[in-house]
Formats: structure tokens, sequence, C-alpha cells
């Protein structure tokens, strides 16, 4: 039976006494990335597009998708697919509060306002039955987050985006390589925009991408942000005219975003070498990760993880953010907080919760971006859809119901195997200490 002094909190010995970077450094570098970035800035082609648009090409080969635009991050690439989607001042847009700001804050720059809506608890994502009852006459696109790569419940969405004339717009910034139904996420909505910036699931730096099959949204989004491919001569590229749509073509060589949404090629010259590992690292991961899962959910009553059931077509891409779910009343009503600090002191990654429920945020409810004297989320005369405490009671309660866990890269189960004794050593300590710990 464990005692509170084998536990690392209380002065026992760590599980994990040396932190293993070998284990857990992401993305993986080798002298393959150094040297096509060193290329990029020997030639200085920083500002160029040639690389890019390579990159672009095997990206969207890769995910079965038409078209690709790199950005210069995943907030820019999000805010263009919100515009290309017609999104507009007084508009609204559906999108789950459990995700990270750069998912919809950009909405209220845009002139609109967001409707949160909750997220399913065991997928962590949209929950297709809370998007209906939001939709009025100015909603305009739903936003879908396959949050920590677990992918979205696409058929239902889509069913109901369809029903009302919507558009779906994937933020994909957690699920590069994510499998819903054996297609990749990021090709499965209308359009999407995501992340690829130092600590994501695809990491090449401060970058960006968009996703879709669309000619009509791909043109706008370089109108957008890339007045570099409309057509205007420019130092650095060819004249390079990418737009072909008559209400595009007046405004050749200035963005109608007012910005510039452009990638440092030397992420792109990253990106091109990562992609070439990813699919194998991936796969690496998704079998470590579900080795740890397994084990943990074969010793631990309370603790599941946040996966795809095996042999769904669904899957966890690079299981960015890995987590289970915690079970408070199988530890005595032990908050997660609490749970994770006495995993943590064993030296494993552990932290209760990931992002903060967005429609509880001041920025969505007073912030007076445009200095008009009035919230912006209702300063263009959108619906006031603000909502506070108990609106979305599933994204409120998370910080409570899930753990991180580590991020393997490696499947490397004896060095797996600490970690998971570890853990189990921390849930059977409380199980059987319920009243010690909960005090
Ligand atoms: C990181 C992230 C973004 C923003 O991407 P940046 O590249 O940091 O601008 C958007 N959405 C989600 C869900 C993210 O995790």
């Amino acid at each position: 039976m464990v005692k509170k002094s084998d536990l690392a909190f209380y002065g026992g010995p760590k599980s994990i006494p040396v932190y293993d970077d070998s284990m857990f450094h992401w993305p993986i570098v080798t002298h393959e990335d150094l040297s096509a970035v060193n290329d990029v800035i020997r030639a200085g082609t920083m500002s160029g597009t040639t690389l890019t648009k390579q990159f672009e090409k095997e990206f969207a080969d890769w995910n079965g998708c038409k078209y690709a635009l790199g950005a210069c991050n995943g907030t820019a690439a999000i805010t263009a697919a919100l515009w290309a989607c017609g999104v507009g001042a007084g508009d609204e847009v559906i999108c789950p509060s459990m995700t990270y700001w750069a998912s919809c804050a950009c909405v209220l720059n845009l002139g609109g306002t967001v409707n949160f809506a909750d997220i399913d608890p065991v997928s962590l994502c949209l929950d297709p039955k809370d998007i209906e009852h939001r939709i009025g006459p100015r909603t305009k696109a739903i936003i879908v987050v396959h949050y920590c790569g677990h992918p979205a419940d696409m058929d239902a969405i889509m069913a109901v985006a369809k029903r009302h004339n919507v558009k779906v717009i994937e933020d994909n910034s957690h699920a590069v390589g994510s499998l819903y139904k054996g297609r990749k996420c990021g090709t499965l909505g209308d359009i999407a925009g995501m992340s690829m910036m130092a600590g994501k699931a695809f990491a090449i730096g401060e970058a960006g991408m968009m996703l879709t099959n669309d000619r009509e949204l791909y043109e706008r989004c370089i109108a957008y942000g890339h007045y570099e491919r409309t057509g205007a001569p420019s130092r650095f590229n060819p004249v390079d005219r990418q737009i072909t749509m008559p209400d595009l073509l007046p405004y050749i060589g200035l963005p109608l975003g007012g910005v510039k949404h452009r990638m440092n090629q030397t992420c792109a010259a990253m990106g091109r070498v990562q992609l070439e590992y990813f699919q194998e690292r991936i796969n690496e991961i998704d079998q470590a990760m579900n080795y740890f899962m397994d084990r943990i959910e074969n010793r631990i009553d309370g603790l599941i993880g946040h996966r795809t059931p095996r042999n769904s077509g669904l899957s966890m891409g690079g299981w960015y953010v890995p987590a289970c779910h915690y079970n408070p009343e199988k530890f005595g009503g032990l908050p997660a907080e609490r749970f994770s600090e006495l995993v943590r002191a064993e030296g494993i990654h552990c932290v209760n919760g990931v992002n903060s429920p967005l429609h509880l945020f001041n920025f969505f409810h007073t912030a007076d971006i445009f200095h008009q004297g009035r919230p912006t989320a209702l300063a263009f005369g959108q619906r006031d859809v603000r909502q506070g405490k108990g609106a979305c009671p599933v994204s409120e309660s998370l910080s409570n119901r899930l753990v991180q866990v580590p991020w393997f890269k490696h499947f490397r189960p004896d060095e797996i195997d600490q970690y998971v004794d570890g853990v189990c050593k921390v849930a059977e300590y409380v199980s059987n200490h319920l009243i010690l710990c909960t005090a």
C-alpha cells in the first residue's frame, strides 16, 4: 500500500528523477531542417514566396485538399477565412467556448460577435446539439475546433450548417494529421485555418495555414492579406496574379484586410522538411500515447484517455495536448488541480484543464475595440448574445474534469511504464486516503 511518505509531494522519491528532453522535445529537428532554413537565410529569400508555394502544394496534397495558403500565424489564417466566408459588421459566428482565444477573437475585429456554444463532454469538441438554437438570421459561420487533436462530430455539424446555409470553418491548430472517418481534419468543412507555431501539432515557428477546396474562398483569403499575389509588381517576387474574381480585381496591389499575412520562408523551408517526416513521427506518438492510455485506464479507476476509439476511422493526429478525463468522484472529490499537483511532484507533466471558457472573458462582453463608446460585441447592430456563468456548463467544469498528461514523442515502453507507475502511485494513494486528501 502506498504511504504518504512514498509521494514525492511529501518528500518521497520522485518517479521520474531526471527530465528526459529526448522523449518530449518537439518539433523533432535534424540537420535537414537546419540546412533548409540556412539556405533561405543565406539567399536572403525570407520574404519570397517560391518555397512557401511549394510547401503549400505539398501540404495541400498531403491533406488531400485543393488549395493551401500560408500565413504569418494561425490567427491570421483564421481571420482571413472568416472574412472570406463573408463575416462582417453585424454578423454572428458560433464557436465553442472551450478553445484558445485565437479561434474567434478576430470576429470582433470584423465587426461581428461570437455566440459561444458548449462542447461535448467526451470529445471536448463543439456539441452539435448546442448549435441549431443559436443560429439567427445574421449567423454566417460555425467555427469547429478539433480540440487537443480529437476530431469533432463533423457529419452532425455539417448537417446543421447545410440546413441553415452557414459556412463551417475548421480551426485545425491542434489536429494536423487527425482523421475523421478516414479523411484529414482541416478538409471537412468549407475552409480551415490553423496555427503552425512552435508549440503546435505541426510546429515550424510563427506560421499558419489555410486549407480549402473552394476556389472562391481561396481567392478571398489571398485578397485579404497577400497583396503580393494579387498581381502587383514586387521586388521580392515575380508578378503573380492568383485572383480572378471580378469583385477582387479592382484592388490589385493592396490587401483588402489592410494586413500582411505572408509566411516567413524560413518557416516554409522547415515546413517542407517537417512534412516529409510528419506521418512517421505522429504514428510513433500515436503508438506511444495509446500504450500509455491503455495502461492508465487498466490500472486506474477514474482516469480515461481523451482519445478516439481504435478502428473507428478517427485518430488523434499528433496528440497535441494529450489529456485524461478525470472523475473527481472516484478520488473522494479531490479537485483535479490538487491531483495534478501530486503527479507533477513526481516529475510527470500534469496540469488540470487546458483553456479557460471564452464566453466569460470581459473581451467578449465589454471591450470597445473601435473606440465607439460601446462594447464591440454589439456595436454594429448584432444581437446581444453575450453569456454569463452557467451558459456552457461542460466548458465551465472542464478544469476539474480533465488533466493533461505527458506528450510522449517516442514509443519506448519501458520508459513510458515509469510514467504510468508514477501516476498510479498517486492515484492509489489518493483512492486509499480519500478523506485525508479532501481535507
Ligand atoms: C495556437 C492556436 C491558434 C492561434 O495560432 P497562432 O499561430 O498562435 O496565431 C488558434 N486556434 C487554436 C485552437 C490554437 O491552439
